[in-house]
């Protein structure tokens, strides 16, 4: 990487058990050096293994409050009857720094960030299939029943707002996806635009087209 070049903010959504998370620390452990990934802080309850400070700041409803009130945040949303935010001063620092910053947030609080700095790169990661979608789910054994149909409903109802976003990436192989992200994150850095046209989600409407009809059937209990 150069030295020179000022790093960009980067944000990465995704349906619930894609693999945004598992995605993401593959990409920081394989290029630590070129990017900073934002910890959120959350009202949700942490999951086995996750730890405070480094998955999220686990927070309670209270001092997220605070730190809404104090403008700590950069963005915040509700998901699923939880808050979501981006602490400012980390994403500030790192970016002063000249790494290029990855948020890892959910459409409303990505629209949000687009809006007040129009220079950021917006990734929607998927899966093959809303099948595949729901075995990861699923399979991650985190959530309850209830929770995953919820996320499953609010999969639909942010496919709906795919459009918004720049690029798309398919995580089937695991690797190729982390390869994917890091290729389009430096090519759209460098201004090297026709290596990722294909990655746009204006070119991609057919599999966007297929994914929404798909996960409308699970949000009516198919
Ligand atoms: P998210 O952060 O998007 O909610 P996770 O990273 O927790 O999703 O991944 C959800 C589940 O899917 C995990 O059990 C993870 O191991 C699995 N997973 C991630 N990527 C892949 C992949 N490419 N192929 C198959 N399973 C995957
Ligand atoms: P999870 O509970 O599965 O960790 O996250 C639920 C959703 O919240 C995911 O779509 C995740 O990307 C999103 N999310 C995590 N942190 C933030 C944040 O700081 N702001 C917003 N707006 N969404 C977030």
């Amino acid at each position: 990487m150069c030295d020179n070049q000022k790093g960009i903010l980067v944000v990465v959504s995704g349906f619930s058990g894609v693999g945004k998370g598992t995605m993401m620390k593959k990409l920081m452990k394989e290029h630590k050096e070129d990017y900073a990934l934002s910890v959120s802080a959350t009202t949700r309850s942490p999951r086995p293994g996750e730890v405070d400070g480094k998955s999220y700041f686990f927070v309670t409803k209270e001092k997220f409050e605070d730190m809404i009130s104090q403008d700590k945040l950069i963005e915040y949303a509700q998901y699923v009857g939880n808050y979501y935010g981006t602490p400012k001063d980390y994403v500030f620092d790192q970016l002063k720094a000249g790494k290029s910053v990855i948020l890892e947030i959910e459409i409303q609080g990505a629209l949000k960030i687009k809006e007040k700095f129009p220079d950021t790169r917006l990734l929607f990661v998927t899966a093959p299939s809303a099948d595949d979608l729901k075995k990861r789910l699923v399979g991650r054994g985190t959530e309850t029943e209830e929770v995953i149909a919820n996320r499953l409903k609010r999969a639909s109802e942010e496919c709906e707002g795919i459009e918004k976003y720049d690029y798309l990436v398919i995580n089937d192989n695991l690797s190729e996806a982390v390869d994917k992200v890091h290729s389009i994150i430096q090519n759209s850095r460098f201004n090297n635009l026709g290596e990722i046209e294909q990655d746009l989600i204006i070119n991609n409407t057919e599999y966007i087209k297929e994914m929404k009809s798909e996960l409308k059937g699970f949000s009516k209990g198919e």
